[in-house]
């Protein structure tokens, strides 16, 4: 397992004996967290990349529309139909 040294803050492995780069005790040792701490940034980002996919999904959809509507057209124009 890999735990970080809470003195050099560098990964570890939880076997050492020592830290083998600032030579602290395994007491020193901390368990990484599992999940990364969400800054506000990373949330803002977050929710922007929620955001630009939301418009980007609904662009989408109108392209779908449009492309069906434009379809529509030349078929009805080929069967010679006013619409
Ligand atoms: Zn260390």
């Amino acid at each position: 397992m890999i735990v970080k040294c809470n003195e050099c803050k560098l990964d570890v492995s939880s076997s050492a004996k020592t830290c083998p780069n600032c030579g602290a005790l395994p007491s020193y040792f901390v368990e990484k967290p599992k999940h990364r701490i969400i800054t506000q940034t990373e949330r803002k980002k977050k929710e922007f990349r929620n955001d630009m996919k939301n418009i980007f999904s609904c662009l989408g959809c109108s392209v779908v529309f449009v492309i069906i509507g434009i379809i529509l057209k030349f078929v009805f124009d080929f069967f010679g139909w006013n619409i």
